[in-house]
């Protein structure tokens, strides 16, 4: 486990979105199949497609802090991706990215105020909040979790995700199901489950 006083720099923040897009591209098969059973089967793709893209743009130009990286991100996200997905996960990177300003380095607590800032972003622009089987079920928890550790924030996230599966949707399109989405994960909540998985990967080291 990593002390408080560590500290995550521009550099770090490339190795978690290129992460990101390796756990995303590993796991596309299962995010498209989850998003078949309870919407319309392009989530692995929209986010395959976006987090590809993501990877691209920083390793032509990284930007050389955190928090120009996440807003760099979160822009990608937003012209890349298609579905809903797109501009949520654009929202929260792009929030996170502006509250961690133009600091070289930054704390994980720092990184988990900021993403809880985003986390709040993404709560307004869906209209969502946490139970109504969304991302938001596996990202409210994790970024309140990462003022922890880490391995706490993708536990939590994990946690969250497992947790929409007895959930009826109450936004987005598996809301249209009503009582059909009943005993289905949230594809959503499985991916931002990854993205704080690959965060403490790369924060291991
Ligand atoms: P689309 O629903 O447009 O096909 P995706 O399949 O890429 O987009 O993403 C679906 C995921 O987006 C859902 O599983 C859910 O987690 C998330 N989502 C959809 N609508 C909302 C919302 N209003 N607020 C928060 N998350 C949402
Ligand atoms: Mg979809």
């Amino acid at each position: 486990m990593t002390g408080t006083a560590e500290t995550y720099d521009g550099a770090f923040a490339v190795r978690w979105m290129e992460a990101a897009a390796r756990a995303v591209d590993r796991e596309a098969g299962r995010l498209t199949e989850l998003d078949a059973a309870i919407g319309d089967a392009d989530h692995g793709a929209n986010l395959r497609r976006g987090f590809a893209a993501v990877a691209d743009t920083l390793a032509k130009e990284p930007p050389a802090t955190p928090g120009a990286v996440l807003a760099t991100a979160g822009r990608q996200l937003v012209s890349t991706v298609g579905g809903a997905s797109g501009p949520l996960y654009g929202t929260l990177l792009r929030r996170a990215g502006k509250a961690l300003g133009e600091a070289g380095e930054v704390t994980r607590a720092e990184l988990a105020e900021a993403l809880a800032t985003g986390v709040v972003a993404v709560g307004r622009l869906g209209g969502a909040v946490a139970g109504d089987k969304t991302m938001l079920d596996a990202l409210t928890p994790a970024a309140a979790a990462l003022h922890e550790s880490f391995a706490a924030a993708r536990a939590a996230a994990e946690e969250g995700a497992a947790a929409t599966v007895p959930l009826r949707a109450r936004k987005g399109r598996a809301s249209y199901l009503g009582e059909r989405s009943v005993g289905h994960q949230d594809p959503g909540a499985t991916s931002s489950a990854l993205l704080f998985a690959a965060l403490e990967e790369v924060a291991a080291g």
